[in-house]
Parts: C-alpha cells; structure tokens; sequence
C-alpha cells in the first residue's frame, strides 16, 4: 500500500476524555474515530488489525471443531423474556419496538438464541456433542463505557456454545476451548494469566477468565506464586486472619462520638485501629433489606454477596432514607445490636473480640461488643474483598494481587438455559434428558485495545507480527532523489511479491517525519532507503530494536521475510 493514498489520519492532540495508552494510541495512529461514547468506527489500518484478531480466532475455533454461524444483532424480545433476561440485563440492554409495536433488542449477548438454534434445528442426539460459534457485534449500554475499544456500547464478541449429552461431554468441550484459547491469546502476542472466576448464584459449575495483566485493567487478580493459584477478585476465597485483640470479653459500653460517620474519622477519633471496628453496612437486595458487617479495614465483596443471598438483582447500598429508617439514626451509625433486619456476618467479624459497632443512634457507638453475648449474627460467611497479604486459599502463601483486562471468559452454564427453553433430546432408550451447555466469549475489539495497551512506547504502538495492519514498511528518505525512490520501489515491489504486507512511504514528506509516523502506527520492521544507497547499503530496523542496523540493500527482503516468518 502507498501511504499517498492511505487514509490515516494521525493526530497530534488526543481528547482529554482518553486516558488510557490504548486509546491515545488508537486515536493518534489513525486506527479508530469515535461515533458516540462506546461507539468507534474502524478506518483502515484499525480494520486490517481487527480482521487478523478475527481470523486467529475463526482458525482456532475451527480446529477445535467449533461450527461458525452468524446472527442477527437485532433480536425479538421472545427468548430474552423466556429466560428472565429481558428484565435481569436491566438498562445494559439496548431495547427498541418495531412499527407494530413488537419488542426487539440489540443482542448483549446470544445464550437464548443459539438454544432456540438448536432446539429448532437439531433432531437426533446423534448430533451432539456440537459447538457453534460467531463472531459479531454485541450492544450493552454499559454504565461507564470508557477506555476506548476496552469498553464500548457496540463490540465484537466472539461468541461460542456448546451443547453436549451428559457433564462428561460438557468437560471435554470446555477443555478444547480452554486449549483453543491459549492458543488464541499466544498467537495474539497477548501476555496473559487465566483466573477462576465467579459463575453465579443459578447455574454454571465452573469459570474461568482470561486477563491481560495492566494496571489499567477493571478486574482485580489474586494470585500466589508459590502454588500458581489465580482467581477473580469476585470469586478469591478469603481465609480469615485474627488479629491480635485482648483475653476475655470487656463490659459492654455506649460511647459518644460525634460526627464520626467513617472509619476514617472513628480511627481518629478514638485513637484505634481501623480492624478494632466493624462496619455494618445496608444493602437493599431484591426489595428487602438486609445488613452486611465486615472489619473495619475491609470491603463488601458484592458477588460473594449476591451468591449468598441468592439474589437476582445486584445488591445495592441502601438509600438514605431507608437508613435512617432502619437504624432510626443518622447515616454512618448502623449496628448489629437490636436492629431488625437479618445481619450477614464476615468470617472474620466472627473472630473478633471488644469490637467497636455503630449503636443505631446518632452520634454513637458501642464498645467492647463480643458475639454471642451482645448480638448473633443470622449468618455467618466469606464476605470480603481479598487483599495483598492474604494467606492463598490453596496453599496457604502470601497472596499477590493485580489488575487486569479480562479479554475472555469461558463458562460451564449446564442447564441453566435448555431448562429455561426447553432444550432436550430423547436418548437412545427414548428417555427424555436435558442438553448441557458450556459458553465460550472472546472481547475482540477489546484484545485489540489489549494488544496496544501491552504492547508500545512512549513513540507509539508496538504491534505484535500476527495481527499488525502490516508487516513492513520501506521509507525512502529522501523524496527528491530519484535513486533512492527507485531502489525504495524496487525493494517495495520485491516484499509484496515474497507475500508480505507492506507499506511504502512515498510521501512528500521529511525523513523525520516518516519515522515518527512509523513508529506510531507500530510497523514491526522498517527499511529505510537513504544516501547510502550508491554504495548498496539500506538501514534495517525492527520496532523493537533500539537502533537501526545497516545491510546491503540485496539481502533486505530475505532479512525481513525471515523475520516475518520467525514471528507470526
Ligand atoms: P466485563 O466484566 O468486562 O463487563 P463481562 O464479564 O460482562 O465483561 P462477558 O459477558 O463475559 O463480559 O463477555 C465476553 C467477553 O466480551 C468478555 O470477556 C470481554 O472480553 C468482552 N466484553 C464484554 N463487555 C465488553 C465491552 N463493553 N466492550 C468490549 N468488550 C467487552
Ligand atoms: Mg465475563
């Protein structure tokens, strides 16, 4: 391709609103313009990295023997409404009527309708086990998109299902697509870490996630490097740590502490630690309510949360005025003792001794509290965040924690939607049985983003062989001198003739320039065609090498085509 005619339109200037490499990148590079929040458009060079990702994918999917199909974006409301998921998506799901009022949605998401698929098409259990794919655009109406491609309102998913006879078959279908994706993220370039993760309160038995380790990522990963566990934030089993607190139990007291509603203020306040303290927060879980009570110097774990209550709303901090209700206090002064709705105790709250609660009164709190004789909890349960320096649940080690962008997740569903639909098959015994799923999803515009964000300097974008927009890029430097123009174009022609996608920057633009622009737009190997021509030398660089290396003109292709060849 001649950059003369490519539309690549770099920026200098990056809207504020990006905060991420990923997406400066993206945006200066030319790759993506944005519609709306959550909304892009691919140009050219993005289009021709997105259509690699795609293909990795498609191939690997292919030789696991999963079937491509493609399906609409916009759906009838019917199979979300047999599932419960027209309501349980809430305002993630973009909902629209046709002209005779029917009710459609832009699909978030397809577990209904590759069931109905199936249940439609499929007539003997003789075709089972069967895996079907897609890749296609999804629309969520996510509260935050942000991050450019990392998290849009229109995506590319790759999304797959398997439907098998028995859990037996449901475990080998999930190991080939555990296998396939490994293979994916390595031939993406993707450095990545798999987690165990949550599969949710109905249904599923087992799930894990894929992550690109970057701090910009919105998943939590606990890990211990002494046994290679790894788990989702959400999911991480937390093993209760006792503090070291007094021998016996202390007289009961009521204690003021004016406008002391956080932790914060309280550790100030009275001169204690922050894990002296139990927190007794409300939350408001499918319209009743209930009180939550972790140490002071911990965090509500949401998910485990809703597992435990067995909710099919997310659990929410209850509102003000609900509060005040409840505790008949102001804000900030909630506890366990005498309040009248069921309490759900952390393991570790258990364990503690002369503790400090809100009393349900304004501007005071109890001290010296000790379970059993000042309160009971309803239950008690793992109900926290893990943090850095939590004993691994496998092994017992220190744990580890970092962010990461989760760009795959693959689910052991079971029956959750063949029960919903109706999904089953007659055995050979003519026993009527239920079909058990698994479902398999890849981010691609997101592996996109993740690829960037793992992958550039503070030049630009360093992409990976496998999926950048093209493999090689000649510049002459000089555009006024004819020999340089036409070794660049003979050297040009010789790559694409050897099968390599390749730029050539014939612009009427300065050296510097061209380089600059190289680098951003991540070309993994440069040549450049400068004075040294007369002589037979070109310059050779790789995006990655420091500096450039000098060879003879003649030897350049072969040079680049190994190098080519060496890493996709
Ligand atoms: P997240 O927790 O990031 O919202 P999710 O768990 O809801 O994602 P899944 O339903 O598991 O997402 O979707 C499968 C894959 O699709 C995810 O692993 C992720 O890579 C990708 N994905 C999900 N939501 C988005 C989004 N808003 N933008 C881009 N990719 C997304
Ligand atoms: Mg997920």
């Amino acid at each position: 391709m001649r950059m003369s005619k490519l539309l690549m339109p770099t920026l200098r200037e990056v809207p504020a609103e990006a905060e991420i490499a990923s997406h400066q990148l993206m945006l200066r590079a030319g790759l993506i313009r944005k519609l709306a929040a959550g909304v892009y458009s691919y140009l050219p060079l993005g289009l021709r990295s997105l259509k690699k990702v795609e293909q990795i994918v498609r191939e690997e999917m292919d030789r696991a023997g999963a079937q491509e199909l493609l399906m609409s974006a916009l759906l009838p409301a019917e199979a979300y409404q047999a599932s419960g998921r027209w309501e349980v998506f809430g305002p993630s799901m973009f909902k629209l009527k046709d002209r005779n009022d029917r009710d459609f949605c832009l699909g978030p998401t397809h577990e209904e309708l590759f069931t109905q698929t199936v249940i439609d098409n499929v007539r003997s259990y003789k075709e089972y086990p069967m895996t079907l794919y897609q890749i296609q655009t999804k629309y969520r109406d996510e509260g935050r998109p942000r991050f450019g491609l990392i998290r849009g309102r229109e995506f590319i998913m790759k999304d797959a299902y398997s439907f098998d006879l028995d859990e037996k078959g449901l475990d080998e279908s999930y190991k080939k697509m555990y296998d396939a994706y490994c293979r994916i993220f390595t031939r993406l370039g993707l450095d990545f870490t798999i987690v165990d993760a949550d599969s949710g309160a109905m249904g599923g038995s087992g799930s894990q996630e894929f992550m690109v380790k970057s701090p910009v990522g919105e998943d939590g990963i606990a890990y211990c490097d002494a046994c290679g566990y790894a788990a989702n934030y959400e999911k991480c089993e937390c093993i209760p740590e006792p503090k070291e607190q007094p021998e016996g139990e202390l007289d009961l007291e009521k204690i003021e502490t004016p406008n002391a509603h956080t932790i914060d203020e309280l550790v100030d306040s009275l001169g204690m630690e922050a894990y002296n303290f139990a927190k007794t927060i409300i939350y408001k879980a499918d319209d009743k309510y209930v009180a939550v009570m972790v140490r002071g110097d911990r965090d509500v774990n949401e998910v485990k949360l809703k597992n435990l209550l067995g909710c099919t709303d997310d659990p929410e901090l209850a509102e003000p005025e609900a509060v005040r209700e409840i505790t008949h206090a102001k804000v900030g002064f909630a506890g366990p003792i005498g309040l009248g709705i069921p309490v759900y105790a952390d393991k570790e709250v258990a364990l503690m001794k002369n503790f400090v609660v809100g009393a349900n009164e304004t501007d005071m709190h109890y001290k010296n509290v000790n379970i059993g004789r000042d309160f009971e909890p309803d239950t008690v349960a793992d109900i926290r965040v893990v943090v850095t320096g939590d004993k691994c649940p496998k092994c017992g080690a220190s744990i580890k924690s970092e962010q990461g962008i989760e760009v795959g997740h693959i689910f052991k569903l079971g029956t959750k939607y063949s029960d919903a639909l109706g999904l089953t098959y007659l055995d050979e015994s003519g026993r009527n049985k239920t079909v058990i799923m698994g479902c398999y999803g890849i981010g691609v515009t997101r592996c996109l983003a993740a690829a960037v964000e793992q992958g550039h300097d503070e030049n630009g974008i360093i992409w990976p062989v496998s999926i950048a927009p093209y493999q090689a890029i000649v510049v002459p430097a000089n555009y006024k001198s004819e020999e340089q123009m036409a070794e660049a174009e003979r050297i040009y022609a010789a790559l694409c003739d050897a099968g390599i996608e390749t730029l050539i920057d014939d612009r009427n633009e300065r050296a510097g320039v061209k380089f600059k622009d190289a680098d951003l737009i991540g070309i993994p190997v440069r040549i450049v065609v400068g004075k040294k021509i007369g002589d037979g030398i070109v310059e050779y660089k790789e995006r990655k090498m420091e500096k450039a290396e000098e060879m003879a003109a003649e030897d350049a292709v072969a040079r680049v085509a190994e190098f080519i060849r060496s890493n996709i």
